[in-house]
């Protein structure tokens, strides 16, 4: 079903904003059918030489090549 109002999400602990499917775990709690990616995997800038994504310690494929 669509959310009705905003919740926090059991699964992801992010917020259920209104109009979003979601669903009732079988813990009682509501949470997204679909989890969307955490902050920390949109928030990841991506290497403009190489196009992947630069990781958490700042790695890129950049340094793999040679
Ligand atoms: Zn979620
Ligand atoms: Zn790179």
């Amino acid at each position: 079903m669509r959310a009705l109002f905003e919740s926090v999400c059991g699964d992801c602990d992010e917020k259920i904003r209104t109009g979003e499917e979601i669903a009732r775990t079988d813990r009682g709690a509501w949470a997204h059918v679909v989890c969307p990616p955490s902050k920390l995997d949109l928030q990841r800038p991506v290497c403009t030489v190489c196009f992947t994504e630069i990781s958490v310690s700042g790695a890129c494929m950049c340094g793999a090549a040679s």
